[in-house]
């Protein structure tokens, strides 16, 4: 392969057009790079973590790559710079190989394409890889809506146009959003679909609105085959952001196009919702999610501990789904820190330590502890518990665990040898983790806005 011409001489930078597509080249460069893995490096680990790299642009000096998210990009530029250098120098020549996130301009966190993505499902990026049907789990409490849901999710456009969910705090609309979106994305890949928050929806307004670029707002939103708008209570009181989206409505409705809605509140309840509006919100199914019942509630903890790997004793699953009946994210808040909790004094699950700790959880204004912090890292990052606290090297779990071992240090005011010691590390493992923490914190604002975050998530800010 290394036979290969490199096109050094480029001098127009290379897209995804045409015969030397740069798709086409990247794929050439990821093969190059499965080839040269070494023992530290599985061609798994390669293929899984380098792939999900995007190419956007190759000019005569610099290959420019997209990573999907901060843990891919750490990763990657962690442990596979200098390889991925190789692989791209043995194909096109050398280059700068410089990583981004994808910008969140306004618009990008939409459907419409900026024009240099090459795959258009990354436009869908929005959609949580969690919340699916598989992961959702059903009881007579949603059975409605899980149905409705489904039947949006495999004919969009033919039965209910809008299907309207609404539910209280945490118990899965946005789930099942996500899930309709899932679906249709597997099932008719050519479909558009349009997921956002009504949040997001508003800010583009007023962004278009600022910035004069309504036209392109419009084509943006009304072009989508399918449209997803979460939290659509936030609409309330805002009346220029409901007349567009009265226009929205009406173009999306005619096209026979689906679309789905969520809110805390039934229509006639949201406040400041214009009539016409409150009228087309009900033109469709109106489907309701109520709070789980005991039996649902423990079906749910099983299902999230065999998700996230937590040993759970059917009696266990029944004390906790006892004693927590408010909704469902605080059902899964007190299992991931009963995990956590768990792991890191490497205790089992019992009754008796899901009540201690669940107590714990529960006294007003108690002191944060190690097992608060690395549930919160693990639950943003989507790592295990048990894979921070094992000895496990994989490039994916050291950046949380190095960071939970910093902000341990910051907000409990841990000695180096006490966070070494709630980790199962020696004190100077300690220390590099911070070292590194704090030189990727100087160098990328994403990090800092989401460490600041947590921090203040376990402060109780
Ligand atoms: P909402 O949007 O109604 O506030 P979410 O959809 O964000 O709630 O749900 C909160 C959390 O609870 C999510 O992590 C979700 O996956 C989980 N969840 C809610 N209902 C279920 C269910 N029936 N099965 C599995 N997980 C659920
Ligand atoms: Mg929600």
């Amino acid at each position: 392969m290394v036979n290969s011409a490199p096109f050094t001489a480029v001098d127009k930078p290379v897209r995804n057009s045409g015969a030397t597509s740069l798709e086409g080249l990247w794929r050439r460069m990821l093969e190059r790079l499965a080839e040269g893995v070494s023992e530290d490096i599985t061609a798994d680990d390669a293929s899984q973590i380098v792939a999900r790299l995007r190419p956007l642009e190759l000019t005569s000096t610099d290959l420019r790559l997209e990573a999907p998210n901060q843990l891919v990009l750490v990763c990657v530029t962690d442990h596979y710079l200098p390889r991925l250098r190789e692989a791209v120098a043995a194909v096109v020549g050398s280059r700068h190989v410089a990583l981004e996130l994808p910008s969140r301009n306004q618009g990008e966190l939409f459907v419409d394409l900026p024009r240099r993505r090459l795959d258009h499902r990354a436009a869908y990026s929005e959609l949580n890889s969690k919340y699916t049907f598989a992961n959702f789990v059903v009881g007579a409490s949603n059975q409605f809506a899980h149905a409705a849901s489904k039947a949006v999710a495999s004919q969009p456009g033919d039965h209910y146009n809008p299907l309207f969910i609404y539910g209280g705090v945490g118990l899965g609309k946005t789930h099942l959003a996500n899930a309709i979106g899932h679906q249709i994305q597997e099932k008719q890949p050519a479909l558009k679909i349009g997921y956002l928050s009504s949040k997001t929806f508003i800010d583009n307004l007023i962004g278009s609105l600022r910035h004069d670029r309504m036209g392109e707002f419009k084509q943006r939103f009304r072009r989508v085959d399918v449209l997803i708008l979460d939290d659509v209570q936030l609409l309330a009181g805002r009346e220029r952001t409901q007349e567009e989206f009265f226009h929205t409505f009406n173009t999306l409705y005619e096209l026979r196009r689906q679309m789905v809605l969520t809110s805390d509140k039934v229509p006639k309840d949201i406040p400041d919702l214009e009539e016409r509006l409150r009228n087309r919100f009900e033109w469709g199914l109106i489907a309701d999610i109520q709070p789980p019942d005991v039996e649902t509630r423990v079906a749910i903890l099983e299902k999230k501990a065999d998700l996230e790997r937590i040993p759970l004793d059917h009696d266990v699953a029944l004390f906790i789904a006892g004693h927590i009946d408010s909704n469902v994210r605080a059902l899964e808040g007190s299992l991931t820190r009963l995990g956590a909790y768990a792991s890191l004094h490497r205790l089992p699950i019992t009754v008796d330590l899901a009540r201690e700790v669940l107590q714990a959880g529960t006294a007003r204004g108690r002191a944060i502890g190690f097992s608060d912090v690395v549930a919160a890292v693990c639950d943003h990052f989507s790592v295990r518990p048990g894979d921070v606290h094992s000895k496990k090297r994989s490039k994916n779990i050291a950046m949380p665990r190095q960071l939970a071992m910093y902000l341990c240090r910051r907000l409990l005011g841990a000695s180096f040898p006490q966070v070494g010691e709630a980790f199962a590390r020696d004190h100077s493992t300690v220390i590099h983790a911070v070292t590194v923490t704090e030189r990727r914190l100087k160098e990328d604002a994403a990090l800092r806005a989401t460490v600041e975050r947590l921090e203040r998530t376990l402060r109780g800010q």
